[in-house]
């Protein structure tokens, strides 16, 4: 089975909760602040495998988990991290925002990407001993971790797409061509989902040719398979249209010829612009008789698209025609790799009140939902991410609240895993 999109929902784990425990052993009379650190959940990590073609995989699952990390414990014992969730998806895999449609990513090269950061392990009560501050009996929670409800969708990637009605012989050019076997029989839908064949051409020239189930007439309203299958060659470089001339099906060509690129306009106006050259093919069967393959001829190369004529089945001008495709696909742009879309939504200035503020001494621990989202946004390696940080911090009126409870110079502020010292 052939499944080209899914939708799926996606967790990663939460950090564990820090420790909160003293050091017990016999003969020592007070025992110092030991609970240790919660790990670190565990993230959604998307993977490239060229074992896979397909998102079948994904028909029966659709949900996914990482592991969250296990609280820490006393003696200074750091709990264990989630394990990353890993989850293979074939080349050529676009993620997409569920809700908005965007893209989040395109897997179309061989880095590991992170869907969902795990959260982040609290710290525990070992941190906050101070010469001042010996029993701290407080301890920090972990972090959750990022879900999102995301999309993918396949989009092979080819250099070459072959269009056409059905039965006009792209899957056979494909299999004279290719190291591809795809179906072939003389049937309308023979080709029920796409087939890629590499082309070697010459010493170290090669290209990669998709051939995806016909598109007819009609498609956009639900005719025949459909434009579904068009997304294969989205990123296409080069089309090649195939023309049945032997007229066995009792169609004329030039219609066909129209019909075809009717039918990619509607489904993109850009596809349909994409440089195209048009093969003729079946010409052992053209009766002697038939003007079509000198029609075609005439109309395709008047508006202006590069005309050759072949036999798939008896493979003649085959070759000639994959020359002339990988010299062309010398001069244009590679495959189309998709840029990202989708920003993560920041997490606005939250209200004061929205916080917890607890006072340990000099030290003032600040929790809550948004402050926790504020700082998983940011990057504090980057100027611009700390200063959006210092406003969203300014706005939402914490460090006020910090002066009315009395904070002093010199004070530890701790926000989950980031501290500062309080300056006025
Ligand atoms: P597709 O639907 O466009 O993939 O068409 P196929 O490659 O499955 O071919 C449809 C039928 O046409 C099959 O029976 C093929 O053997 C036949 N066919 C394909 N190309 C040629 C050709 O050049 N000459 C002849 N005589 N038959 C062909
Ligand atoms: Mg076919």
């Amino acid at each position: 089975m052939f499944i080209d999109k899914v939708k799926i929902y996606v967790k990663a784990g939460s950090g564990g909760n820090g420790a909160i425990a003293f050091h017990r052993e016999k003969f020592v009379a007070a025992g110092g602040p030991d609970g240790g650190d919660g790990g670190n959940g565990g993230s959604i990590v998307l993977r490239v495998d060229d074992n896979l073609s397909t998102l079948m995989d994904f028909r029966y699952k659709r949900k996914y988990t990482a592991p969250n990390g296990n609280d820490g414990g006393g003696n200074r014992c750091h709990g264990r991290n989630g394990e990353n969730a890993i989850i293979k998806v074939p080349r050529g895999t676009v993620v997409r925002d569920a809700e908005t449609n965007e893209i989040i990513k395109d897997m179309s090269e061989a880095e590991d990407f992170v869907l969902c950061k795990g959260g982040r392990g609290g710290w525990g009560n070992q941190h906050f001993a101070t010469p001042t501050r010996q029993v701290p009996r407080f301890a920090k929670a972990g972090t959750p971790g990022e879900e999102h409800e995301v999309i993918l969708e396949l989009k092979l990637l080819a250099d070459v797409g072959l269009v056409g009605f059905p039965n006009v012989g792209k899957s056979t050019l494909l299999s004279v061509t290719s190291n591809a076997h795809p179906k072939i029989a003389n049937y309308h839908f023979t080709t029920l989902f796409p087939n890629l064949g590499v082309i070697y051409v010459d010493d170290g020239v090669s290209f990669v040719m998709a051939d995806i189930p016909g598109i007819i007439e009609g498609a956009a309203e639900g005719v025949g398979l459909g434009h579904d299958f068009l997304r294969h060659i989205d990123r296409c470089r080069l089309l090649v249209h195939i023309v049945d001339v032997s007229g066995s099906e009792d169609r004329d060509p030039i219609d066909d010829f129209i019909k075809i690129n009717e039918e990619l306009k509607q489904y993109s106006e850009e596809l349909a612009s994409r440089p195209m050259i048009v093969a003729a093919n079946k010409i052992d069967l053209l009766p002697p008789d038939s003007d079509n393959l000198e029609r075609l001829r005439a109309y395709v190369m008047e508006q202006g698209y590069e005309f050759y004529e072949i036999s798939a089945a008896t493979t003649k001008g085959t070759r000639d025609l994959m020359k002339t495709i990988a010299g062309k696909l010398a001069n244009l742009p590679p495959v189309i790799v998709y840029e990202p879309e989708y920003v993560k939504p920041l997490a606005e200035a939250g209200d004061a009140n929205e916080l917890t503020i607890e006072q340990h001494e000099d030290l003032w621990l600040v929790s809550g939902p948004w402050i926790m989202k504020l700082l998983n946004d940011i990057n504090f390696g980057d100027y611009e991410s700390r200063m959006y940080f210092d406003r969203q911090l300014r706005k939402s009126g914490l460090f006020d609240r910090l002066e009315e409870m009395g904070i002093q110079d010199g004070d530890t502020v701790s926000i989950y895993d980031f501290e500062f010292e309080y300056t006025k």
